[in-house]
């Protein structure tokens, strides 16, 4: 007898989220270390390898949305997601028939513990792209820095109370990204509370910030423009699609056409 894989579902559908991300502050996104080249800036931002534009990783913004829902839905942080001496901790089911169950979970993923099987994320979270308009309006500031401003930043050593200035790059305000979340839709009973979360998260994201300094100011962000598209699938054909302003019009159509996703 062949083994069948458990838990496959069919997928019902896609809802996809998109707009643009307005920086309404300065936006620092840390670049890794590694590629720093030397006399370089302290504190440079990610970059796109291929165009050097700066750009916000999809799992930037997938972390920052995660963290902020995992705190409104009181989860009890049971994972040390940083190192033994800086700790951060956070929440993660051990168990997949515990992810499908857990509001945060089942849409951000889960890996399992001690054989608890991972929960595939049902949220996927694009990179996000400088707007042509960005791209035009950044190509026409001189600063030095190709797209960006940078800032000099003072830190205090917490031991000798020395004054420790260092030059932080940042996508200077007014900068816009093109994003686009994906939600696989697997189970209708989910939807509207799936959708309602992503939601929330969004709107979190707005009262919160976006990459590094938030304390300084950095990172305040606006979304614009958000459309809420549902692409129908049925036995695996794609069926249609409809857009909305908000999530709720996408469920109330469902609802009254009756026409199950
Ligand atoms: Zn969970």
């Amino acid at each position: 007898m062949s083994e069948t894989r458990q838990n496959e579902k069919p997928i019902l559908g896609k809802v996809i989220i998109s707009g643009i991300l307005h920086c309404e502050t300065g936006l620092h996104i840390g670049a890794s270390k590694e590629n720093l080249e030397i006399g370089a800036i302290d504190s440079p931002v990610v970059r796109d390898p291929i165009t050097r534009e700066p750009y916000i990783p999809g799992s930037s913004l997938k972390g920052k949305m995660r963290s902020l829902l995992e705190k409104v839905l009181a989860l009890s942080p049971n994972r040390n997601g940083g190192t033994q001496r800086n700790p951060i901790w956070r929440h993660e089911c051990d168990m997949k028939e515990e992810a499908k169950k857990c509001k945060l979970c089942r849409l951000f993923g889960s890996t399992g513990k001690s054989g608890g099987g991972n929960w595939p994320a049902r949220l996927i979270v694009r990179d996000a792209f400088l707007t042509d308009n960005s791209r035009e309006n950044l190509q026409e500031i001189d600063t030095g820095l190709l797209y960006t401003e940078w800032k000099w930043e003072n830190s205090l050593d917490r031991v000798t109370a020395a004054a420790n200035p260092r030059q932080l790059e940042r996508v200077p305000r007014g900068t816009e990204f093109r994003f686009e979340i994906v939600y696989t839709v697997e189970d209708l009973d989910d939807l509207n509370e799936d959708l309602e979360n992503i939601d929330t998260a969004l709107k979190l994201l707005e009262m919160d910030y976006l990459g590094g300094h938030g304390s300084r100011g950095y990172g305040q962000i606006k979304l614009r423009d958000l459309k809420w598209q549902i692409v129908t699938i049925k036995n695996g054909e794609i069926k249609g699609s409809l857009e909305k302003e908000n999530f709720k019009e996408i469920i109330n159509t469902l609802k009254t056409e009756d026409n199950n996703v």
